[in-house]
């Protein structure tokens, strides 16, 4: 297995809040970033020691950027799948290695692959004018239909509830790929990020609860209001998601729980996910850590957590609280150098330490 010591080069494609903090995670354990994105002036350029700006089919710049890294990691998967050839061809070692954003990226592909490994799903259909009927019938009402790619952050769906509100939705959202999939009345929405290396060694985050706010996440609580056999089993699932796509690196999987306990896959991101900011203060090693890590080469300890947390979003013009954060000694407040407040915009989180938790002396 290739390892990169300290000194060496991480390359990061995409220059957002996820590489920011990447690429802080790698500097602490005394790795030089680059950092590849089409923006000027990004969040993540700004704290990395080189930054590329040029497209992501600029193919002699990925070449460059290739040559100048000792192994590529990603803060995205909507890489563009010529990229990451580009980036291979010109000998980079890609951790994680692209293929599982294919998966990731579509959403019925998505569905299929969490049932193929074993996890169950709300009832799915692809959708579309012609098979309007038919995916119905499956699918039944109420039911969200989404764009099955290029959909984030609640954009791109429609919650339907007779066939006249799934003409219009598919009329608004085609002519791409839709899915259909039934309404889940879930009591709780929880995620569960994983890290897993190339020689195969798995360690999780416990499972966070979510709640969103118009599609958005907006606040993350740890530990989540569930029972210890569903941590036990969203673990299991994470974990056999992982080995079955030969992952290296750091994803998460969202969960919908059920009230009568079944746990439904709803998406997985294979990278760094909002529901992990909460790691960075609270527990022995962070998820952004544990991405560098496994990118390197380098062992993966298990993470212990050492408080409760909220983890909530900053969101547009939520930016504006930080003076009241920054007044907080329970408050860990993470701003991403944004220039812009932009309403939904993430523009920062800060995490709540609720309780310190009683640890065993040894
Ligand atoms: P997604 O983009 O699939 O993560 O959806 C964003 C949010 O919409 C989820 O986190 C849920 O709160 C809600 N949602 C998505 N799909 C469903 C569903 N099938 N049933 C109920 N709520 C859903």
């Amino acid at each position: 297995m290739m390892i990169v010591p300290p000194g060496g080069t991480i390359g990061i494609l995409g220059g957002g809040q996820l590489g920011r903090m990447l690429a802080t995670a790698a500097a602490e354990l005394g790795f030089d970033v680059h950092v590849f994105t089409p923006e000027s002036d990004s969040p993540a350029a700004r704290v990395a020691a080189r930054t590329t700006v040029a497209s992501y089919d600029d193919a002699a710049a990925l070449a460059a950027f290739a040559a100048a890294v000792d192994v590529v990691t990603f803060e995205f998967e909507s890489v563009p799948h010529r990229a990451a050839e580009i980036l291979r061809e010109a000998g980079a070692v890609l951790r994680p290695q692209a293929s599982a954003f294919a998966v990731a990226r579509n959403r019925l592909a998505e569905k299929r692959f969490f049932n193929a490994v074993g996890i169950e799903t709300a009832a799915f259909a692809p959708i579309g004018a012609e098979t309007l009927d038919l995916a119905l019938a499956a699918v039944g009402l109420p039911a969200i239909i989404k764009t099955a790619e290029d959909g984030y952050d609640g954009k791109g769906q429609a919650r339907v509830a007779s066939r006249e509100e799934a003409e219009a939705a598919i009329a608004r959202l085609g002519p791409g790929p839709l899915i259909i999939e039934a309404f889940c009345q879930f009591e709780r929405e929880i995620s569960i990020v994983a890290a897993r290396g190339e020689d195969g060694a798995f360690v999780a985050f416990e499972p966070g609860e979510n709640r969103h706010e118009a599609g958005i996440l907006s606040t993350t609580i740890v530990p989540a209001r569930i029972s210890p056999e569903i941590a036990a089993k969203a673990r299991a699932h994470v974990s056999a998601l992982m080995e079955a796509l030969a992952y290296v690196g750091v994803l998460a999987v969202e969960f919908f729980v059920m009230p009568d306990g079944r746990l439904l896959g709803n998406e997985m991101a294979p990278r760094v996910h909002n529901s992990g900011h909460w790691t960075q203060d609270a527990a022995s090693v962070s998820q952004f850590e544990l991405q560098i890590r496994a990118a390197a080469g380098w062992p993966l300890p298990a993470p212990e957590r050492f408080a409760d947390v909220e983890m909530r979003n900053l969101l547009g013009e939520d930016a504006a609280l930080w003076r009241s954060f920054a007044a907080d000694p329970k408050a860990r407040l993470h701003l991403y150098g944004k220039r812009e407040a932009r309403t939904g915009r993430k523009m920062g989180h800060v995490t709540l330490l609720k309780a310190t938790k009683d640890r065993e002396v040894r």
